[in-house]
């Protein structure tokens, strides 16, 4: 273990990963949830940035571990409605991560191409290689949320890719992938706060889609889509995680406890040194 293993663990045991991880059989009402939540912290958002910058130097060294090891992939699914926060959670617990180990794969409205082909067809020469962490940017899930919500293909079509998507993700864990599933769970409330700014903004602005407001108006169904599917594909080797996220502190030091707690148990280290290399002197 690491020398400042403590120091991590001790903050890891603050989050209480039970409560946002979602159990395989478990049945959600995502209403219930408040997304202001953040757990013990009681409005600490000191000291909750204290304990994410941190575990965001901690994941900078593991996923150098991940990177040297070369034995393992991560991938991190990330899923919300427009404003929840994914770019976000990219850009913050991101920060400072060697960018040559991880990837960013984002989905959008499928082309003609990929439309052509079987819905997982587009994804999976994004998930992860050896020694790589890749985070999807929305996600083979949009294919039983907005597909579902917007009527893009029949229900009997859909219903079945709940199958499809566990198996597909039993396969890559399976074959030594560690998945993540993040819900950043917002309100309709904060997301309007959100889309506001957004427009306000010149630099957001462009961010901006008149179609996120066809989904702002769908929220409930969107809802149940989300429920289901997260439902349906909680799995112990796929978790999913429904993490508050109106408070943005409380929702990146959840993410980077989850990824750090996951990478911590994988134990990893340093591949020894080449034969010889002791006593080796650089003239
Ligand atoms: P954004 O992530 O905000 O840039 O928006 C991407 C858009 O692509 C969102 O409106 C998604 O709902 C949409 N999208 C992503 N995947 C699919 C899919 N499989 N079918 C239809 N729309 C999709
Ligand atoms: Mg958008």
């Amino acid at each position: 273990m690491p020398a400042d293993a403590p120091d991590i663990r001790s903050i890891l045991n603050r989050i209480d990963f039970d409560r946002h991880r979602v159990k395989p059989g478990e049945r959600i009402d995502l209403d219930k949830i408040d997304p202001e939540g953040d757990g013990a912290f009681d409005g600490d958002r000191a000291d909750a940035e204290a304990m994410f910058e941190t575990l965001n130097d901690r994941l900078e060294v593991l996923q150098e571990l991940l990177f040297a090891e070369g034995k393992h992939r991560v991938l991190i699914v990330l899923q919300a409605m427009d404003c929840g926060g994914k770019d976000g959670v990219i850009r913050r617990v991101f920060d400072g991560v060697n960018p040559a180990g991880v990837n960013v794969a984002s989905f959008k409205v499928p082309t003609s191409v990929e439309l052509a082909h079987d819905y997982l067809w587009r994804v999976h020469p994004h998930v992860p290689g050896s020694g790589e962490m890749v985070l999807f940017n929305r996600s083979h899930y949009e294919d039983v949320l907005v597909v579902r919500v917007l009527d893009l293909v029949p229900e009997a079509r859909w219903r079945k890719r709940y199958d499809h998507i566990r198996s597909f993700e039993q396969l890559l864990v399976d074959e030594g992938t560690t998945i993540l599933k993040f819900f950043l769970h917002i309100d309709r409330d904060e997301q309007a706060e959100r889309l506001r700014e957004r427009l306000a903004d010149p630099e957001k602005r462009w961010k901006f889609r008149l179609g996120d407001l066809d989904a702002r108006r769908a929220w409930d169904a969107y809802m149940r889509a989300f429920e289901d599917a997260i439902e349906h594909t909680t799995t112990t080797d796929a978790p999913w995680y429904v993490i508050p996220a109106n408070r943005k502190w409380y929702r990146d030091l959840v993410c980077v406890a989850t990824i750090v707690e996951a990478l911590e148990r994988l134990d990893m280290r340093f591949p020894p040194a080449e034969e010889g290399v002791e006593g080796v002197v650089i003239e």
